[in-house]
């Protein structure tokens, strides 16, 4: 007989992982399929703010300005904290019972003619839900019907710089803007610059506009639902709520899942609407 999986999430990073996390506090079972055969720990830090705070200077006027993006004035003393993305994603995950994470499992893109039926992993599986943490091209928000990130034409490099004496920076995150630019840097205290990527040219993916980001117990989270430009340094942050709101949302519903879930998207829609705008 086969096991029936409470939900199913797809996709083991950010959101993949701390959705998973969420559920699992409120008592839902959880299995997660992930296509790559172990954490896609690349990349160095992740700044994640409180969420979120940050200096921004302009500098042809030479202005400052706080950017908070709690909605609240008072963000006290707290800054931005950089976290190696490594340690982030295994932090989640040993949290996890064992075995949660089934890894090498590619769940298949749906045909366009396949709206009717669920997309499915490439061995049959049984849930009561599915929840797309797929990343920006989601095989789920494409069952779901979301329209396709397209490329905003914006692009980054990111760099190292070593200061072999040490530096006097603190760690704050600070973001220069001016004439068409936007710069900025974090400071690390840390002697490894090996595990750092050194140059990155990254090209930046615009929110995908859609309305329909659930369908009974089919949705997503974190860049499948709402992928964003990352010079923002928001889509880990606001995949983190994603789990969040979620989870609690599934815990105020604790008859109708379907329910849940809708809570969830009206919620996030806006406030993901309201961040990247
Ligand atoms: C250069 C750069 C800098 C950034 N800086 C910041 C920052 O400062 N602060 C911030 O908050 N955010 C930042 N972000 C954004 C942040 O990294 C992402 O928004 C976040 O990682 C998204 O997490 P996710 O779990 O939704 O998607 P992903 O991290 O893309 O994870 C998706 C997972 O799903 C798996 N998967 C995909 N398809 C399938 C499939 N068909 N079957 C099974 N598994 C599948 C993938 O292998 C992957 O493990 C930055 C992003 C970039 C590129």
């Amino acid at each position: 007989m086969k096991v029936v999986h409470e939900v199913v999430i797809v996709g083991a990073g950010i959101a993949g992982l701390a959705t998973t996390l969420a559920l699992n506090k409120t008592g839902i079972q959880i299995i997660v399929l992930e296509k790559a055969h172990e954490l896609c720990a690349t990349g160095a830090a992740i700044p994640l703010s409180p969420n979120a705070w940050g200096h921004v200077t302009n500098l042809i006027t030479g202005a400052t300005q706080v950017i908070n993006f709690t909605g609240t004035i008072n963000s006290g003393d707290i800054g931005a904290r950089a976290v190696h993305r490594k340690v982030l994603l295994e932090t989640l995950a040993n949290e996890l019972p064992e075995n949660t994470i089934k890894f090498s499992i590619n769940m298949s893109r749906p045909s366009p003619t396949s709206r009717n039926s669920k997309p499915t992993p490439s061995s049959p599986l049984k849930s009561k839900a599915l929840i797309g943490c797929d990343g920006v091209h989601s095989v789920v928000a494409q069952w779901l019907g979301l329209t396709a990130p397209v490329l905003s034409n914006r692009s980054a490099i990111r760099g190292l710089a070593v200061f072999p004496s040490g530096h006097d920076f603190k760690h704050e995150v600070h973001q220069l803007v001016g004439d068409g630019i936007r710069a900025g840097f974090v400071p690390v205290n840390d002697t490894d610059v090996s595990k750092y990527s050194k140059f990155q040219l990254c090209c930046f993916f615009n929110l995908a506009a859609s309305t329909l980001t659930h369908n009974g117990v089919v949705t997503v989270a974190g860049d499948a639902f709402h992928p964003m430009t990352p010079d923002l340094g928001q889509g880990g942050c606001t995949a983190l709520e994603d789990a969040v709101v979620l989870a609690r949302c599934m815990a105020n519903s604790p008859d109708s899942m379907s329910s849940g879930m809708e809570m969830y998207v009206k919620e996030m829609r806006w406030r993901v609407a309201g961040i990247i705008t």
